[in-house]
């Protein structure tokens, strides 16, 4: 049994956020309470540094780093929000990062990356594996690996947004958390079961990727081939194993959203709250309006994990919809 954090990490956490990530809003449309038929907030990681709540756990991880690992760095394996996560944080802090990406990564991203000061290496994801790069550079060099879920300081640090959510709406009656590896819904779990016991909390994922409902029903790990969904922030093909023990004790359920549910959210998100959200980041409001009948009426809570997404794709994603896959 991995060693849990617990809600008391998750305010050490916030203590060590304070003054460096954003206390990000929490916005409410009167259009989306009619269509869900409930008084929905919104807490808006997509206004979050580096455009997603990633940056909580990635700085809360940094921060406890001590003299050696500092002066070593950081080393982690992500394309995605992680990436620009941790090397924001690291220069923030002073340390050097390296992030090792695949050769066929958006170039977006590379760039994002590296334009945070991170310092990219590539292999080739067909025959290569980034786990073992990752940790044999952390082996040679001395350089601490920080993984982007499976880990007790990034579930903390991703446990400060709810935490800030209740502090300023009180308790929920439900809350709809997108789920990859579940560094998010882990730590919004600890805050959850502290500040809103009774609240419905809910982990939504990719329906092509529906491991993490898998894994809560049959009691462990379910492992799927990386699955294909314009989700791409949570086409992850585990849970982590910290993520999961939180996860099978405190969340009420894991539910799904299809892409074009995705689509559709993000087209209410743009239209009716000029929020730009990445389609991963839809996916808990997409979940609500599919639950109107379970939510009528009641206090609901959405957490809006993030905004990065190139904006050529965004376009044709409102214009067009998920192309078939
Ligand atoms: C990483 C990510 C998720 C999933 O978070 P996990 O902690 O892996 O469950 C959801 N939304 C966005 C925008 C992300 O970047």
């Amino acid at each position: 049994m991995p060693q849990l954090p617990t809600f008391a990490d998750v305010r050490a956490a916030a203590d060590r956020l304070a003054g460096t990530a954003h206390r990000t809003p929490v916005l409410r449309s009167r259009r989306i309470d009619e269509e869900v038929g409930a008084q929905v907030v919104f807490k808006c990681e997509n206004l979050q540094r580096m455009g997603a709540f990633k940056f909580r756990g990635a700085f809360n991880a940094l921060s406890r780093f001590d003299e050696r690992q500092r002066d070593a760095g950081v080393v982690t394996f992500s394309s995605g929000n992680h990436a620009q996560a941790i090397a924001l944080s690291a220069r923030e802090l002073g340390m050097p990062a390296t992030i090792v990406m695949p050769t066929d990564a958006p170039a977006s991203k590379v760039a994002a990356t590296k334009g945070y000061g991170g310092q990219v290496v590539t292999y080739d994801r067909y025959t290569e594996d980034r786990e073992a790069i990752g940790r044999r550079m952390a082996t040679e060099r001395g350089m601490t690996l920080v993984p982007p879920y499976d880990h007790p300081d990034i579930i903390a640090g991703q446990g400060t947004a709810a935490l800030e959510l209740f502090e300023e709406v009180g308790t929920l009656d439900a809350l709809f958390v997108p789920l990859g590896g579940g560094g998010l819904l882990a730590g919004t779990a600890l805050s959850t079961r502290q500040l809103a016991p009774d609240c419905r909390l809910y982990g939504v994922e990719p329906a092509a990727g529906d491991d993490g409902q898998q894994s809560l029903r049959s009691g462990h790990v379910v492992r799927i081939d990386p699955p294909r969904t314009i989700a791409d922030g949570a086409a992850t093909p585990s849970l982590g194993e910290h993520n999961f023990a939180i996860i099978q004790r405190d969340v009420d359920d894991v539910l799904t959203a299809t892409d074009d549910e995705l689509v559709e959210a993000m087209r209410r998100f743009a239209a009716t709250m000029k929020l730009v959200v990445e389609p991963t980041g839809c996916l808990g409001l997409a979940a609500a309006l599919a639950r109107r009948d379970d939510v009528a009426g009641q206090r609901v809570g959405v957490i809006v994990s993030g905004g990065n997404v190139d904006l050529d794709r965004y376009a044709t994603l409102l214009a067009d919809g998920p192309s078939p896959t």
